[in-house]
């Protein structure tokens, strides 16, 4: 089985699981089946194990096997028809490619708790947003969320799965993936990590995680970290300055710079530690990214962070703007990039960026782009306007209702 003759076959299912912050287990990140009523969670009644081959695990293998179309993989066939390498086509990267049944890749969430409320998030996965969705009419019904709803108790904010994982089920793994809120507020996590060292398993363990880099790490997290046989520290940076603090909301750009600079000098001190920047491609900072590359390049030695975009919500992703707009974002990258000496010939992550501006759907939600950004900019006392004056001009081009 490959999946290049089989379009809607993956490994992950067979190698890997990912456990979400509210302990329920799906195939891996991009797996967009969240609350579904099927899906079996991780706990001190259902083990990694029970949810590794549970019905619901085992009726995703069955479809793919059989060449048939997985609704909650369609993120990746997205990618996979604008010609971005998707994670499917990557699986290789993480794990061996067999249909044998064996859990090798563990991702999962910290859980909700979060100091920061970024733009393109939500109080699904962020504590970060539970004021405002408790205060303002606005976000609870874009949220669909009551003020007294239970994803907003503080108690339910910590992915307690880290504690159910046992010494035998952590054994074959080769690559753990811990996603937010943010790892690295989480005590489990820690606790996990601490027992990955006892155990003597971190010596076979890529570690991977990312950060927020709005506050300083523990000292006791550092020793952890370095008993791994490789960490693969990913910042979450999207831009700069006030454009960060704007799209990171909560944190604060002077500190973040600090952060970043330490744990590069950690990565220096510790040769297991691969540092690197995650930069998430909105609407916002779409036309900002040479202003950040040649941050990231003048103080972490990165010259390209890796990249990934906002599919959810669609208003936000530059993939839901028009092609007029799309095109004058697209000339105004390509002549900035290529002063910044990139372009297809040199790097996969540029072909990635360009290939997503100019291959995906046509379709428009500028006027949803719009209604949101004013109500959250009312709400934080921001103005987008201000913040990004550019990206205003070249809007205010594209419609002049504005
Ligand atoms: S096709 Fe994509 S979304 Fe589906 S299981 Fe594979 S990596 Fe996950």
């Amino acid at each position: 089985m490959n999946t290049t003759d089989n379009k809607f076959f993956c490994f992950y299912p067979f190698r890997a699981i990912d456990i979400l912050a509210d302990s329920s287990a799906v195939p891996c990140c991009r797996f967009d089946e969240r609350f579904s009523e099927n899906l079996s969670y991780v706990n001190d009644k259902n083990s990694i194990s029970d949810a590794f081959n549970s019905e619901y695990f085992n009726n995703l293998r069955n479809k793919m096997l059989a060449g048939e179309k997985v609704n909650g993989c369609w993120k990746c066939y997205k990618e996979d028809d604008s010609g971005v390498k998707s994670m499917r086509v990557g699986a290789n990267q993480y794990m061996q490619e067999t249909t044998e049944i064996d859990l090798e890749y563990l991702e999962i969430e910290s859980g909700r708790f979060c100091n920061l409320k970024c733009r393109s998030c939500s109080p699904t996965v962020s504590s970060g947003f539970h004021k405002e969705v408790k205060s303002s009419n606005f976000m609870s019904n874009h949220f669909r969320l009551e003020p007294n709803d239970e994803i907003l108790d503080p108690k339910n904010q910590l992915n307690k799965s880290f504690l159910y994982i046992a010494k035998e089920q952590s054994q074959k793994l080769k690559y753990i993936k811990v996603t937010g809120g943010e790892p690295l507020l989480s005590e489990y996590f820690l606790e996990y990590i601490q027992k990955l060292n006892k155990w003597g398993f971190s010596k076979n363990i890529t570690l991977q995680f990312y950060t927020n880099s709005s506050f300083l790490p523990k000292q006791k997290l550092l020793s952890a970290l370095s008993k791994f046989k490789q960490i693969d520290l990913f910042l979450s940076i999207d831009a700069i300055g006030k454009k960060s603090n704007y799209i990171r909301s909560g944190s604060d750009w002077n500190t973040m710079e600090n952060v970043a600079k330490q744990w590069y000098n950690f990565s220096v001190d510790n040769k297991n530690v691969i540092l690197d920047v995650n930069t998430t491609i909105s609407i916002y900072n779409v036309l900002y990214l040479k202003e950040l590359f040649n941050w990231t390049n003048e103080h972490l030695k990165i010259k390209w962070p890796a990249l990934s975009f906002v599919h959810n919500p669609s208003f936000l992703s530059v993939s839901s703007f028009g092609v007029d707009i799309r095109n004058k974002i697209l000339k105004i990258l390509k002549k900035e990039l290529n002063e910044l000496g990139f372009n297809s010939d040199k790097s996969p992550r540029y072909k990635k960026l360009i290939n997503f501006l100019e291959n995906t759907e046509n379709s428009d939600k500028f006027l949803k782009f719009i209604e949101f950004t004013d109500n959250v900019d009312k709400i934080r006392n921001e103005d987008w306007k201000v913040i990004f004056p550019e990206l205003y001009r070249l809007l205010t081009g594209y419609k002049n209702s504005i």
